[in-house]
């Protein structure tokens, strides 16, 4: 019998799910439920949007208003559900390739505008649903599909181009991790602006296979070895070196897109209504 938090916000009736089994999607979406509740996120003024992939299958199982868009555009539709309705709490599921390849460019102006929604996106470093080709945060040398002999691309850091690009919260979470993972994405839900939220994630069918990983567990027990908590790392700052930072990375204030935009309309229907 399903817990009582996922009877609530999951579509019970919609699973079993497509994912593969070990995958960290799963994973992901029971902490991201739980960070929603902790929130105080009411369900019918909540919308999940999602671009293409496997990650972009994730609303179709969550018990919200939902859309599942086209690849990479996931941002478009959601910039354009917040601007109409600003009294929606927007939350955008994606994937690594979503994102950070066809839908980078709207991933900067997102984070640019600081429009009031929660991205988050679940980096499995490969394309999954397509057959395992290299991301756009695949590392240098790791193995896929489409790179045999091993990627002579850098992956991207998808934190470092959020905080860049200007996103007003910036956090890393992994599903070993699964009391921060809630609590994180649960602060990034909270903050007003545009919060960005990298969920470090195994896909062992074919990043693990392809680069000898092992299975499940053994993807899981990487990752808590390549990842420390961003408190940790600040006690110990010598254990850090070369380890992503978990936790809430990055936090500021600074106006949100739809309060600017909403000035401006104003003073353009009053110049409007002074020529008239
Ligand atoms: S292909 Fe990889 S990312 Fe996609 S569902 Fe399977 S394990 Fe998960």
């Amino acid at each position: 019998m399903p817990s009582a938090i996922v009877q609530k916000y999951l579509r019970v009736n919609r699973l079993a799910h497509i994912w593969c089994p070990g995958c960290g999607i799963g994973e992901i979406i029971n902490g991201t439920i739980r960070a929603i509740d902790k929130a105080g996120w009411e369900q019918d003024k909540t919308v999940i949007v999602s671009g293409i992939g496997c990650s972009g299958r994730a609303p179709g199982y969550m018990n919200f208003d939902t859309i599942h868009t086209t690849h990479g555009r996931a941002l478009a539709f959601a910039t354009g559900m917040k601007l109409a309705k600003p009294e929606l709490n927007v939350l955008v599921i994606m994937g690594d390739g979503d994102c950070a390849a066809i839908g980078g460019n709207h991933f900067i102006h997102a984070a640019r505008r600081n429009i009031d929604l929660t991205a988050l996106v679940i980096n499995n470093q490969i394309y999954g649903m397509t057959g395992g080709q290299y991301s756009p945060t695949t590392p240098v040398d790791f193995m896929a599909t489409t790179a045999p002999y091993g990627d002579a691309e850098p992956g991207f850091d998808l934190c470092g181009v959020a905080k860049s690009a200007g996103s007003t919260f910036v956090g890393r979470v992994a599903p070993v991790r699964m009391p921060e993972l809630i609590n994180t994405v649960s602060s990034a839900l909270q903050h007003t602006g545009f919060s960005f939220v990298e969920a470090i994630s195994q896909c062992p069918v074919y990043f693990g296979r392809m680069n000898r990983l092992g299975g499940p567990v053994q993807m899981l027990m990487r990752q808590k070895e390549i990842t420390m908590p961003v408190r940790q790392a600040e006690q110990k700052p010598e254990e850090a070196e070369g380890k992503l930072l978990t936790g809430v990375l990055y936090q500021s204030e600074r106006p949100a897109y739809g309060d600017l935009y909403g000035k401006i309309r104003l003073k353009a229907q009053w110049k409007a209504g002074e020529h008239v």
